[in-house]
């Protein structure tokens, strides 16, 4: 636009530059008398006041002001022109047509109109002025139609070009607009780019952050639940072989250092979990199963493993559906709940495990009647490391994480947890679940198979316990588990017989006062029974009469209360000599895990042999094909999930089952690494003794 002025102005000091010529021309072929003086004062003021104009266009200064002005000078000097050529007579009336040209050119229709019209009156004043003409004379007339028929001939000229320099003004406008908007964007984008550089750069690392994030849990977890595994096995071995050996002072030493080693353990574990969740590395992995056998069995392990003998009672409706959701987190759910019950009421006083379907949920509840919680606490006591009594006098133990795991793990299967309680009118704790998960990160990968007791039990591991009483079968069973044996139970005489046949256990331990058919009739069949006779029999009962049952045929006999450890030493010497001694290898980095196991397992009858690399590890499988092995995760040089690959790959160890022990957290992404190579894992800690033994068994002997 501006360009535009400034050329409309250059352009003004020619057309000037002109007219003067053409007076001078005119004058010299005598068209018109001419002050040549005049002519040169009007050449040189109208140049003068072009480049005036310009000036104050390349100025800045609105057009709005300068085009007025430079129009009304556009019309003077013509009118000046008119007044020295002559007036009247002169041709110069025609150079009134450059005048509204150039404001066509410049500006808009109306100007043309506008200057059409002043240029009239100027022409018709200066003549006025002159005396030549006098309002509405004959020459009057004669000089307003001049005027009409030059702007009337000229009008679709000046019409066109207004149009068009409208026209052009209004591209240039847009394209002036145009250029904007596109310097605008160009400067969005950049900014956009640099923001997406930003945005990538934050992703990255943040995504690093989240990778040391999950090597940080995976490493303390092997770092802090490696010395804890041994020092809760020897602990364990120390207790079982040392009882009665050394002085019973010293062996309580001992089983304070187990329970120690456990109970951290178990805030170590709690405290890793929250870390996981934290991370949002909590994993679910959902199953479906009855709600009533879990509590049971959990209720079983509570009853096992508190000193108190809670009195846990279950009140649930026939109708409860199976519930989908992570087994082991309800399961802890549970367990917490009934730890904080039994630990904050007085052992008498029952505590109650009760659930109900409401619409597609169920809820489960634990009342006890304890010591309660005053409503002010209801919301900080599920905060982390919170108590109710934190202080330094406080009357019960604990790390204020039991609640904020029961909460977390109930929130991330899509449920939610409440409590009612009142100091000493008890407490209910209740968390509601829906009946199908609804988790936020769910992993579909099945975890590997666990043994569990149910209808494929191998004779090798399981001891048939006839019972007819819960509770000592209770008792028992759990003795048996410990080392590693599966119980199954028949409640009266015709019941062992007949499972004895079906399911060749490795043991029997009878009780002699049964309903029915009594223990020693139980005994005389299964020793006259061929499919039966070669399964030894311990007797476990209230009678002494050692002598007849040896006469029966029994093994050992032993009289309630049961010496637990004896127990165990019996069955495990009696069924060892019926299992080939299987050969396992083992392959750790930690020399105490190879001290623990072999230790362990020699007395239960395996050939252990020692890897402590991986590629040692690989040599040895080949040499030896060992019937099992066990291997850490772990290692350094060649890791375990490489060890188990390479394994597979061999034709000559690929049949060879592996069981992986470790104490790393298995993720979902392990699983899936390890799912076609690995047969099963064992974490090691404090519930992985009993579960490797029962591995072992299960895949030494298959
Ligand atoms: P911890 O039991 O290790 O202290 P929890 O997070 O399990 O930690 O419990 C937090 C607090 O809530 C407890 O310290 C106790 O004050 C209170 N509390 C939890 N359960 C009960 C209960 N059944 N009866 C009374 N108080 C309870």
């Amino acid at each position: 636009m501006r360009r535009f002025d400034l050329a409309v102005q250059t352009s003004h000091i020619g057309v000037f530059t002109i007219g003067f010529l053409v007076a001078l021309i005119g004058r010299g072929l005598g068209v018109f008398a001419l002050s040549l003086k005049w002519a040169i004062a009007i050449w040189i003021g109208s140049c003068a006041c072009s480049l005036l104009f310009r000036m104050l266009f390349r100025r800045g200064i609105d057009r709005r002001i300068v085009n007025p002005l430079w129009i009304a000078c556009d019309i003077a000097y013509p009118t000046l022109g008119v007044a020295i050529t002559g007036g009247l007579d002169s041709p110069w009336f025609i150079w009134y047509l450059a005048t509204a040209s150039g404001a066509a050119f410049a500006t808009s229709k109306r100007t043309v109109y506008v200057v059409s019209i002043l240029n009239t009156l100027a022409y018709l004043g200066v003549l006025m002025a002159m005396g030549q003409i006098a309002p509405i004379d004959s020459a009057f007339l004669y000089a307003l139609t001049r005027m009409i028929f030059l702007f009337g001939a000229s009008f679709f000229f000046l019409m066109g070009v207004a149009n068009l320099q409208e026209k052009r003004l209004r591209i240039r406008q847009l394209e002036a607009e145009e250029n904007r908007k596109i310097a605008e964007l160009t400067r969005l984008a950049e900014e956009l780019k640099a923001r997406t550089e930003e945005l990538a750069d934050a992703n990255r690392r943040s995504q690093e952050a989240d990778r040391l994030k999950s090597q940080f849990l995976a490493n303390m977890s092997h770092e802090l639940r490696t010395p804890m595994n041994s020092i809760i096995g020897f602990s364990e071995i120390l207790v079982e072989r040392l009882d009665g050996k050394v002085e019973g002072k010293h062996v309580n030493f001992l089983r304070h250092i187990l329970a120690s080693g456990q109970h951290l353990l178990s805030i170590i574990n709690d405290i890793l979990d929250l870390s996981k969740i934290e991370a949002g590395k909590m994993e679910i992995f959902p199953e479906t199963f009855d709600v009533r056998q879990v509590v049971e069995s959990v209720c079983h392990v509570m009853r096992g493993m508190s000193r108190s003998q809670p009195n846990l009672v279950i009140d649930f409706p026939d109708d409860l559906p199976q519930l989908e959701t992570d087994l082991a987190k309800f399961k802890q759910i549970l367990f917490n709940l009934l730890s904080n019950a039994v630990k904050f009421s007085p052992p008498e006083r029952p505590i109650t495990v009760r659930a109900q379907q409401i619409g597609d949920t169920i809820t489960v509840s634990v009342s006890d009647e304890g010591i309660g919680i005053d409503p002010k606490d209801h919301e900080v006591i599920f905060d982390e490391f919170r108590q109710v009594d934190g202080t330094a006098k406080r009357e019960f133990g604990g790390t204020g994480l039991g609640l904020a795991l029961v909460k977390k793990f109930v929130e991330l299967q899509g449920g939610s947890v409440r409590v009612d309680s009142e100091p000493g009118k008890g407490s209910t704790f209740s968390f509601t679940l829906p009946l199908t998960l609804k988790a936020a990160v769910i992993s579909r990968v099945q975890p590997l198979p666990v043994q569990e007791a149910g209808p494929d039990v191998r004779p090798a591991d399981c001891v048939l316990v006839v019972e007819d009483d819960a509770h000592a079968y209770d008792l028992i069973a759990s003795a048996l588990s410990s080392a590693g044996y599966l119980s199954i139970r028949a409640r009266h005489g015709e019941e062992a017989v007949r499972m004895a046949r079906e399911s060749r256990p490795c043991a029997v331990t009878l009780d002699l006062v049964l309903p029915g058919v009594d223990g020693w009739e139980v005994l005389k069949r299964l020793k006259s029974d061929v499919a039966t006779r070669e399964i030894p029999v311990v007797i476990i009962s209230m009678i002494e009469n050692r002598e007849l049952g040896v006469a029966l045929g029994a093994d050992d006999y032993f009289v309630k209360p049961v010496d637990r450890d004896r127990l165990l030493e019996r069955i495990r010497k009696l069924t060892s000599s019926r299992a080939s001694r299987a050969r396992l290898l083992l392959i750790d980095d930690d020399a105490a895990v190879h001290a623990l196991l072999e230790e362990e397992l020699a007395s239960l009858g395996y050939d252990i042999e020692s890897a402590f690399t991986g590629e040692s590890g690989i040599l040895a499988a080949r040499a030896a094909t060992p019937d099992l092995i066990i291997l850490d995760l772990m290692m350094p040089g060649m890791s375990g999930f490489e060890v188990a690959g390479a394994l597979k790959e061999d034709a000559a160890t690929a049949n060879i089952p592996i069981l992986v022990l470790t104490s790393k957290e298995i993720s979902a992404d392990d699983r899936r690494e390890l799912q076609s190579k690995v047969t099963t894992f064992v974490q090691k800690g404090t519930s992985a003794r009993e579960q490797l033994v029962r591995e072992i068994r299960r895949l030494a002997n298959a």
